[in-house]
């Protein structure tokens, strides 16, 4: 079934005005993550996706070992409800287990991660006891293995420590270094073609003409994909020039598994870059209800018009974003970063939450759209508060630079008072 058919079936579809969720749920209903794997060494899987579960082959902790610095005894020798004093018989540190046993009467100084050594099944915390002279007194209340962290109580060997589909962060790689693995099976990187159109832009780098600009949506781009982990290309400025736009959909459809372009999706410019992605393949041309990023274009395109054939390795996924430079950043981060980590096999996708902070500033704001305005989050007298970034029009770039958050506006909320609640959604994080 065709896109516009498959989405044609929803009954609330109108491309003329789609709802930023309604337009999301469409995307993310289209795609399947890349198949294709490969074992990398664990340092070069930050940012990937895992592939296939991690089994753990070995336990977390390898031992049973102390939680904390203190003594390690025989719990039967404790006296019921009195001190009870017992002679040190040596010590035990991480790495370096006390070689003996503890025999009756007696207890072993004991560090953090030392093996609680034979005979031992408890450890008090040193805190808790008075030394005197080669022996320690222990005061009642504690309980049989206490302050011991048990071997396998972390991750249990033959267990699925890691579940196919997890990004690797920070926090995973150490759990996979402390199961001993030096390789993982990760899905490969996704490869993103992206390009910029409009007769009116001019490269960094080159002395800028009459009515001209320079193209920053490359470099916003760049830095999204990049951080994303993403394979980029760039595919540079074509002109609004549809025969230019040809060759340029066609090499990034035959080299990449999506293709980001930004302007020529707006009325009038629109008409015959939509002829020609219906000749590439079938790509739907949307207005999202939201501010700023109104007219885009998604769908699939190839380089002989085999975008219909979703499994072709010459046909991509594209984006058509709108032009303004604000517009970019935020349909960006509104609908291709979750397709992107989709196809990218994220499960589940990393979520960026919307968290409430009180609007110090009165906003004007019409129902019947989303909005995503610039925000800067401050913290005073333990309260977050938020207030616009400055000037919010889809071209100052200044905007995002400035904010730190979106102030999402819902769809069908009305102005916003002062002091009013309002979500917002931090920049850090999101890519
Ligand atoms: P468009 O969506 O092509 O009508 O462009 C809307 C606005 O965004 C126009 O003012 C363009 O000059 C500007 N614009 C389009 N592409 C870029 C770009 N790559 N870098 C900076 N500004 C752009
Ligand atoms: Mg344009």
């Amino acid at each position: 079934m065709s896109l516009a058919a498959q989405f044609s079936c929803h009954s609330d579809y109108d491309p003329e005005s789609l709802s930023v969720h309604q337009a999301s749920d469409f995307i993310r209903s289209q795609l399947t993550p890349v198949r294709t794997h490969e074992r990398l060494a664990l340092r070069s899987a930050l940012g990937r996706v895992l592939a296939s579960d991690v089994i753990a082959p070995c336990n977390v902790p390898a031992h049973d070992n102390s939680a904390m610095d203190g003594y390690a005894l025989r719990h039967a020798d404790l006296a019921g409800a009195g001190h009870t004093q017992l002679r040190i018989a040596g010590t035990a540190l991480a790495g370096k287990p006390f070689a003996g046993s503890v025999g009756a009467g007696e207890c072993v100084r004991i560090m953090t991660g030392a093996l609680p050594p034979a005979g031992a099944d408890t450890v008090v915390i040193q805190e808790e006891v008075r030394t005197d002279g080669d022996s320690v007194i222990i005061p009642p209340g504690q309980g049989r293995g206490q302050n011991i962290r048990r071997a396998g109580e972390d991750l249990a060997v033959g267990k699925p420590a890691l579940a196919a589909g997890r990004l690797i962060r920070p926090a995973e790689l150490g759990l996979i270094a402390s199961l001993g693995c030096a390789e993982v099976s990760v899905y490969r990187r996704l490869r993103v073609a992206f390009l910029s159109t409009g007769d009116e832009l001019c490269s960094i780098g080159t002395v800028l003409g009459d009515g001209e600009v320079y193209d920053s949506n490359r470099y916003t781009l760049f830095g999204m994909l990049s951080r994303m982990g993403c394979e980029v290309l760039d595919l540079g400025v074509v002109g609004d020039d549809p025969a230019a736009i040809e060759v340029a959909f066609c090499q990034a459809a035959a080299a990449a598994d999506v293709v980001i372009s930004s302007g020529g999706v707006s009325v009038g410019e629109a008409d015959f870059v939509k002829d020609l992605m219906a000749q590439l393949g079938e790509v739907l041309f949307w207005k999202i209800a939201m501010k700023p990023g109104r007219p885009m274009a998604f769908g699939r395109i190839g380089a002989g018009g085999e975008g219909r054939g979703h499994d072709s390795a010459t046909s991509a996924w594209l984006f058509g974003l709108p032009g303004n430079p604000v517009a970019v950043m935020v349909t960006f981060y509104q609908f291709v970063r979750d397709a992107l980590y989709a196809l990218m096999g994220a499960d589940p996708l990393p979520v960026v939450p919307l968290l409430p902070a009180v609007c110090s500033v009165a906003l004007k704001k019409v129902p019947g759209r989303s909005e995503f305005q610039r925000g800067v989050l401050t913290q005073s007298d333990g309260r977050w508060s938020v207030r616009p970034a400055g000037a919010q029009g889809s071209g100052i770039l200044r905007s995002m630079s400035d904010a730190n958050c979106f102030i999402v506006l819902e769809h069908d909320r009305a102005g916003v008072a002062v002091g009013d609640l309002v979500s917002v959604q931090l920049f850090d994080g999101l890519v």
